[in-house]
C-alpha cells in the first residue's frame, strides 16, 4: 500500500511548492523507494492547454499527451521517471467527471453536493496512482494558497483522507513564508501563524512546517513557530533562498526533511541516500569552464515561465558541457532586417521558441535568416521549426510568397500546413497532435549525430506540419528532412549539411530532458556554440564573478 504525502502553501503564492515536493521526492527515491507526485490545481479549466502563457506559464505535456502544469515539468526533471494524464488533477476535471455521472443517472435522484461528491471525486482521483502498486509514496501537490476559495475542497478532502487512514499513512506539510523586515532586522513569524491557524481552522493539521525565508531561522524562531503551530521542533524545516533549485534536495536532506516523513510514515526500510550522480551534475554546474550566450528568440519572452523546460534544458546541457549558459531574451516582434546584426552580433547560438499566431513572426524569419548566413548554430523548436523552413523556402528557394496557413490560410505557397486530421477539429482544448510520437532517424545526419540511435520518441503539441508537397524541393534546395514519422511520414526533423549546426525539430525535446539524461539536441547545440564561441573570441575562460 502506498504512502501519501499532501503539500500545501500559505501565505502567498510562488513559494516554490512544487520544488519543494520534486526535492522531497528526490530524496525518498535516493533513499530506494519508488515515488511519484501529482498536482491538483484550483482552477475551473479542465487543463492547461487552452491557457495563455502569460496566465499560467507553460504547459508541460506528458508522454500520453497530457496538457498539464508546468510543475510536472519539475517532476520529471527531478526525479527521472515519467508522469501521465493521472497526475495533474483540476477542478475542472473533478466537475466534469461528477456532472456526467449526474446526467447519467449515476446519483440515483440524490441532490449532488460539494461534500459528499465534490469531494468524493477529488478523494478518488488522490489515492487512484495509488491503487497500481507502482508506488511506495505517492507526493500531492495542492495549488493555490490555504484561505482560498477555491482551494476548500481540496483541503477538505485532505482532513477526510487524515481522518480515514491510518496514522502512519498520511503526512501534511505547510510551506509558509517568514517574511524579513529589515527595518527590525526581524524574521516574522505572524504570517506563517495565522496560516497554519487557517488550516487548522478547516480541519488539518500540518505535521511539518516548511519555512522559506532569506535569513536563517535561529533555534528560538524555530521553537516560536513549533509552538504556535503544534508542531515538533524538529518538524521546522528551513527553506533558505537558493542558488539553483538543483540545491533545495540538498538543502532538504540537511534539515532531515525525508527522515521526518520517513519516521511519520513508519517507513523502516530505506537505504543512505543515493545522489551521487545528483551531486557530480550540481558540481559542474556551479564550476563551469566557459560560457556561452544562446538567444532566445520568442513573444512571451517577459514571463520567464513561459518557457520553462527550455530554460532548464540547458542548464542540464550547460552542466554537461562544464559551460555556463546565459540566455539573451530577444522579443521576436523587436527584430528587424536593419537592427538584426546589432541584435544577435554577441550570440554564440540561436533558439527560435515554439508558439502561436502571427505576432512577431517576420522578426523569428530574420533571426532564422541571419544564423544561416552567419553560420551561426541554430535550434529552432516546434514554431521555430517552422519558421526555418519558411525562412528558407522564401530567401533560398526563391518561394518568396512562403507562409504556413497558419498565419496566412489562403497562401498560394503553403510550406506549412494544417495537418490533414486537425482540418475537422473545432474544438480546442487537447486536440492537437499531442504527446509522444516515434522518429526515424536517417543515416549520414546531424540529427544521427545527435541521438546515435536510428529510432527516437519524443513529444508533441501542435496542429501545423511541414507540407510533403514540397520536400523534394527543399532537399534539392539543400534543406533535408534527416527525421520522420515512421507511419505518417510527418517531417520530424530538418537540418542543413552544408551548414555546421543548423536543426529544427516539430516536436519539443525540452520536455524530456532531466538532470540526469541531459536532452541531446541541446548538449551538441551547447558543444556547437562553445565551438563558434572559441572561433569567435579565443574561447574566453569564465571569471569568478560570473558564475
Ligand atoms: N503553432 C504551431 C502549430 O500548431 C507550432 C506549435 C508549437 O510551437 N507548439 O503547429
Amino acid at each position: 500500500m502506498a504512502k501519501f504525502i499532501f503539500v500545501t502553501g500559505g501565505v502567498t503564492s510562488s513559494l516554490g511548492k512544487g520544488i519543494i515536493a520534486a526535492s522531497l521526492a528526490k530524496l525518498l527515491q535516493a533513499r530506494g523507494l519508488r515515488v511519484t507526485i501529482q498536482k491538483f490545481d484550483p482552477y475551473i479549466n479542465i487543463d492547461p492547454g487552452t491557457l495563455n502563457p502569460y496566465e499560467h506559464g507553460e504547459c508541460f505535456v506528458t508522454e500520453d499527451g497530457a496538457e498539464t502544469d508546468l510543475d510536472l515539468g519539475h517532476y520529471e526533471r527531478f526525479l527521472n521517471i515519467f508522469t501521465s494524464q493521472a497526475n495533474n488533477v483540476t477542478t475542472g476535471k473533478i466537475y466534469q467527471t461528477v456532472i456526467n455521472k449526474e446526467r447519467e443517472g449515476a446519483y440515483l435522484g440524490k441532490t449532488v453536493q460539494v461534500v459528499p461528491h465534490i469531494t468524493d471525486e477529488i478523494k478518488r482521483r488522490m489515492l487512484l496512482l495509488g491503487q497500481r502498486n507502482e508506488y511506495d509514496v505517492i507526493i500531492t501537490e495542492l495549488g493555490g494558497t490555504v484561505g482560498d476559495i477555491e482551494s476548500l475542497p481540496f483541503i477538505e478532502a485532505v482532513r477526510q483522507l487524515q481522518w480515514e487512514m491510518p496514522e502512519e499513512d498520511c503526512v501534511v506539510i505547510h510551506l509558509t513564508l517568514i517574511p524579513y523586515l529589515k527595518a527590525a532586522k526581524e524574521l516574522k513569524t505572524k504570517p506563517t501563524q495565522h496560516s497554519v491557524k487557517l488550516l487548522s481552522q478547516e480541519g488539518v493539521n500540518p505535521d511539518i512546517i516548511v519555512c522559506r525565508t532569506e535569513e536563517p531561522l535561529s533555534p528560538e524562531i524555530r521553537k516560536k513557530i513549533a509552538l504556535f503551530c503544534n508542531v515538533k521542533i524538529e518538524a521546522v524545516i528551513e527553506a533558505a533562498d537558493a542558488s539553483t533549485i538543483y540545491e533545495v534536495p540538498i538543502t532538504m536532506m540537511k534539515e532531515k526533511l525525508d527522515l521526518i516523513c520517513l519516521k511519520k510514515l513508519n517507513i523502516t526500510h530505506y537505504q543512505d541516500a543515493e545522489l551521487g550522480r545528483w551531486k557530480t551534475f550540481l558540481e559542474k554546474l556551479k564550476h563551469p569552464k566557459q560560457k556561452v550566450t544562446i538567444g532566445l528568440i520568442g513573444k512571451y519572452i517577459e514571463l520567464q515561465d513561459a518557457y520553462k523546460s527550455i530554460l532548464e534544458s540547458f542548464v542540464h546541457a550547460g552542466a554537461m558541457n562544464e559551460c555556463k549558459v546565459q540566455i539573451m531574451n530577444v522579443h521576436s516582434e523587436s527584430i528587424t532586417p536593419e537592427n538584426v546584426s546589432e541584435k544577435l552580433g554577441n550570440l554564440d547560438g540561436l533558439l527560435v521558441a515554439p508558439g502561436f499566431g502571427h505576432r512577431g513572426m517576420e522578426g523569428k524569419i530574420t533571426a532564422v535568416k541571419y544564423a544561416r548566413e552567419k553560420r551561426l548554430p541554430f535550434f529552432g523548436i516546434c514554431l521555430g521549426m517552422q519558421m526555418a523552413v519558411i525562412e528558407f523556402a522564401r530567401n533560398v528557394m526563391g518561394l518568396t510568397a512562403a507562409h504556413s496557413t497558419e498565419m496566412q490560410p489562403d497562401t498560394p505557397t503553403p510550406v506549412i500546413d494544417l495537418m490533414e486530421h486537425q482540418k475537422k477539429i473545432t474544438i480546442k482544448g487537447g486536440t492537437m497532435r499531442l504527446g509522444s510520437y516515434p522518429c526515424v532517424i536517417k543515416e549520414d545526419t546531424l540529427a544521427k549525430a545527435i541521438y546515435s540511435k536510428p529510432l527516437i520518441s519524443e513529444r508533441h503539441r501542435h496542429r501545423y506540419e511541414f507540407n510533403n508537397d514540397y520536400l523534394q524541393q527543399f532537399e534539392q534546395a539543400g534543406m533535408i528532412a534527416s527525421g520522420k514519422n515512421p507511419e505518417s511520414g510527418l517531417v520530424e526533423i530538418i537540418e542543413l549539411p552544408e551548414h555546421p549546426f543548423f536543426i529544427g525539430v516539430q516536436y519539443h525535446p525540452e520536455l524530456k530532458s532531466t538532470v540526469e539524461n541531459p536532452q541531446p539536441i541541446f548538449v551538441h547545440f551547447i558543444k556547437a556554440a562553445k565551438e563558434f564561441a572559441a572561433k569567435r573570441t579565443k574561447n574566453p575562460v569564465l571569471e569568478r564573478e560570473m558564475i
